[in-house]
């Protein structure tokens, strides 16, 4: 089975719906826009980065469009779909898409050539790759929130081009520093992240524990304090049936900030062998990923930028 070509406005146009089924890329030189045409998202998303790991700039340039009717199938998990291809297109409607397939047909015949990937390290085609693309597509390197993610950002592209979840952080991360620092990138500030300081997780587990034993299971009481005769206790000991009552003169309190105040909280330790009592609790970080603890100022403070290419990294990222 092949799947379907329509020439529309003097462009050909491939529906690929078996070859996103069989995972089988298609020639790139036949058809100068590719719509999936497929609702499963996993082979989708296997088929999309399929594409953007080709060494050929053929393929990993190609313009290729997810058709919009399929957008509600793509939505339940986190794989961020437009981000591994151009974004959606409506119908066969491609009059707005012609300018890209334009340009960037006429960029491959301009560097095709140019692109000798036996003298580059994995790291240069890397970087040359992401050029390539963002160059053609006129766009930023945006971050995106994604729950699957090492940290909970992703810059999704670049990081499909390695295997796992902890290579693709530190990879991609590695990439655009590198990038950065030669200036062939610009940076542009959007969030700043707190990361486990073992594995880069950011999925972090925060809570209090007791400054002496560590323990997390903590009771914690609220302090109220008798203004008339200075006394201060625990919550629970000033209730008496639906009244507030000091436990020490036995007068009622009525109303916060005239009777009584609440400065502040008091906590015990629920270890049998600990049961320390006190004010002041630290926060204690707990590694969802590694399962490491540590305390917050142990964290690795990350900030996540948004890239684009500047003049000096289209002469050189690009080999113009
Ligand atoms: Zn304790
Ligand atoms: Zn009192
Ligand atoms: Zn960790």
């Amino acid at each position: 089975m092949t799947d379907t070509v329509i020439e529309i406005h003097g462009k050909k146009v491939l529906l690929l719906e078996h070859a996103v089924e069989h995972d089988v890329l298609p020639d790139p030189c036949n058809c100068d826009i590719w719509v999936i045409n497929h609702s499963d998202e996993w082979l989708v998303r296997r088929f999309l980065r399929r594409i953007v790991r080709s060494k050929n700039i053929k393929m990993y340039l190609k313009p290729v469009f997810l058709q919009k009717e399929f957008k509600k199938f793509y939505a339940t998990k986190d794989y961020h779909l437009k981000y591994l291809s151009d974004g959606y297109i409506k119908g066969l409607d491609i009059i707005e898409k012609i300018p890209l397939i334009e340009q960037v047909s006429s960029f491959i015949e301009k560097y095709a050539d140019k692109r000798n990937h036996e003298n580059f390290t994995e790291n240069d085609f890397f970087i040359q790759k992401t050029f390539d693309y963002y160059y053609t597509r006129k766009k930023r390197i945006t971050p995106v929130l994604k729950h699957k993610s090492l940290t909970g950002y992703s810059y999704p592209r670049i990081e499909t081009y390695f295997y796992n979840n902890r290579e693709a952080f530190i990879n991609s991360r590695m990439l655009l520093q590198e990038a950065f620092t030669n200036n062939w990138l610009s940076r542009h500030y959007v969030d700043t992240s707190h990361l486990c300081h073992n594995c880069s997780s950011g999925f972090l587990n925060y809570r209090e524990i007791c400054p002496k034993c560590s323990h997390h299971n903590l009771k914690a009481s609220n302090l109220i304090h008798h203004f008339r005769c200075a006394y201060v206790g625990v919550e629970k000991d000033f209730i008496f049936k639906d009244k507030m009552v000091c436990p020490k003169c036995s007068s009622e309190l009525r109303n916060v900030g005239v009777d009584y105040d609440r400065p502040g909280k008091i906590f015990n330790c629920k270890n049998k062998k600990c049961q320390h009592e006190f004010q002041d609790a630290p926060v204690g970080v707990h590694c969802v990923d590694c399962e490491t603890e540590q305390a917050p100022h142990e964290l690795v403070v990350r900030k996540i930028y948004e890239y684009e290419i500047t003049a000096q990294g289209m002469q050189i990222g690009l080999h113009l």
